[in-house]
């Protein structure tokens, strides 16, 4: 049976996703910022004791905002993927400024001689558009969707669905979806905010409990399945919470699983 595949994934958001609410602080803005004074160097040097690559989004406020910390990111060797510019749920913009957003990204990213395999939408969530411009600007994959689990796929572009109308399926798309979950991402489980409210604040162990036992059903039933966890440097960071994806990441080694950057897998199915 082909071996487990575990794929560790960073949003570096940093500051732009407080940015993308309504109503932003000076204090909510600082907690972002912990993502790049604190959660990227002890993550880095997490990844480099355990000797494993992994993928980071970054959103192109927060190459432009932080720049010594993105560097020292692709330094280390991991992959930086497409996270968006500012951050902007896309089901919230125009096509035009979703468009725009994109493409600004993805110049910033050519500017620091990145040539984006993958993209993920901010809040994974999607416009009507956002597959068709991913598709349309050539990355190999996206990591948006939750439409799978452990198998890779070519999401649909163009569905007809509507209340009392049977689904009417659109054609798939050239892209690979590298699927997520909530399940699997620390900020639904961990980040506490008072507006928008998040209850956050979850003991580790609990969600240890859930990654642990995603991985262990997906290595016992799964020909070669791909798992992919969720993490964001301002979140995952916190001590307590490394020390949570330490024994996480021992476990699957345990197992034989092997860790790969996503632009990795997703050019191996291509
Ligand atoms: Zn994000």
């Amino acid at each position: 049976m082909p071996r487990s595949t575990v794929c560790l994934s960073f949003d570096f958001d940093a500051l732009s996703v407080w940015l993308a609410y309504d109503r932003v602080t000076p204090a909510m803005l600082n907690r972002g910022e912990y993502g790049a004074r604190v959660g990227v160097p002890r993550l880095l040097r997490f990844l480099e004791e355990h000797e494993l690559g992994a993928t980071f989004f970054v959103p192109g406020h927060t190459v432009e905002s932080f720049p010594e910390e993105t560097a020292s990111i692709l330094e280390a060797g991991h992959e930086v993927a497409h996270h968006s510019y500012a951050h902007i749920d896309p089901s919230l913009q125009t096509p035009e400024e979703e468009r725009a957003d994109m493409e600004r990204a993805w110049s910033v990213l050519e500017r620091i001689g990145i040539t984006p395999l993958g993209f993920r939408a901010p809040s994974a969530d999607l416009s009507e558009s956002t597959l068709s411009l991913v598709e349309e600007l050539g990355f190999l994959y996206d990591s948006s969707l939750m439409t799978d689990d452990y198998r890779p796929f070519h999401p649909r572009i163009g569905d007809k669905v509507e209340r009392g109308v049977p689904l009417e399926r659109g054609r798939e798309s050239r892209v690979w979806e590298l699927p997520l979950c909530f399940e699997l991402d620390d900020w639904v489980h961990f980040q506490f905010n008072f507006d928008p409210y998040r209850k956050g604040g979850a003991t580790p162990s609990d969600v240890l409990e859930i990654w642990q036992a995603e991985f262990d059903w997906m290595d016992a039933n799964v020909d070669g399945g791909i798992l992919t966890v969720t993490m964001h440097p301002q979140v995952i960071g916190r001590g307590h919470r490394v020390a949570m994806l330490e024994t996480f990441v021992e476990h699957c080694l345990e197992a034989g699983a092997r860790f790969e950057r996503m632009g990795n897998v997703a050019q191996a199915l291509s």
